[in-house]
């Protein structure tokens, strides 16, 4: 592919990402380009993988190219950098790494975010610290056999951390208890109230995505939720997505 070519496919993926959420990250742009695999972008976020560049299918001559192109695009344009901290959604919330290389400049154009201009200096400034708050730490609900790195044991979940796959025990985690995916108030308000919590996830192979099966919160958390359930308000009992299952339950071993 001609360099015009690749930096008019890099300004399309751009605009795009641009127009639908009013800023435009590396991130997106790869996504755009179809470099980058939703399935990869999840795996990296969850600390699965060591850099992202590793997993975007292009070689680093090119994906060089196309961000070389990208800040072109992003000071023609007059949109503002906001540099956006990328943690892993691991307990030990390690900063996320985008290039092989590793050099800090590289690595802060992968993390700047460039934002509209449109928007007003606070809703910039809202936008920013949203995308600056830690994720969801993940826990991942395995479809294969697996090995606690820490203890050898096993277990229904895991998380991965900096040594490999790490049981929810060895993890500190395992104090928290299983909500299923289904009941949108209950699950917002045990989130809110809950000091620690994790979404659980699950690869599909035919819809070839991590899914989201539910949410593990503390007791308490899940108590003072299902107490103070909106139970008067018709409208607000989960009409089209009724509760599933014991909230308590934990996860079915994968067949
Ligand atoms: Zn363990």
């Amino acid at each position: 592919m001609g360099g015009a070519a690749l930096e008019q496919r890099v300004e399309r993926a751009a605009e795009a990402a641009l127009a639908k959420q009013r800023y435009v990250s590396a991130v997106d742009v790869l996504v755009g380009l179809g470099w980058l695999a939703p399935t990869h972008l999840d795996e990296w976020r969850q600390g699965r993988v060591p850099c992202l560049e590793r997993v975007v299918q292009a070689s680093l001559p090119k994906l060089s190219t196309a961000m070389r192109a990208f800040r072109r695009w992003a000071g023609r344009r007059g949109l503002v950098p906001s540099e956006t901290g990328y943690v892993a959604r691991t307990r030990d919330r390690r900063p996320l790494r985008f290039s092989v290389s590793g050099a800090s400049e590289i690595e802060r154009a992968y993390r700047t975010h460039w934002v509209s201009p449109e928007l007003s200096v606070a809703k910039r400034e809202r936008l920013a610290e949203r995308q600056g708050r830690p994720p969801d730490l993940v826990v991942i609900s395995p479809l294969k056999d697996w090995t606690c790195t820490t203890c050898s044991g096993t277990g229904d979940l895991l998380i991965m951390q900096d040594v490999g796959p790490v049981c929810l025990r060895c993890a500190a985690l395992d104090h928290l208890v299983f909500l299923p995916s289904g009941d949108a108030g209950l699950t917002r308000r045990a989130h809110r109230t809950s000091e620690l919590s994790a979404v659980v996830v699950r690869f599909s192979r035919s819809r070839k995505r991590y899914e989201r099966q539910g949410l593990l919160v503390e007791s308490a958390a899940l108590a003072q939720a299902e107490q103070s359930r909106p139970g008067t308000d018709e409208r607000a009992v989960g009409v089209h997505a009724p509760a599933r299952g014991d909230p308590r339950a934990t996860p079915g071993r994968p067949s």
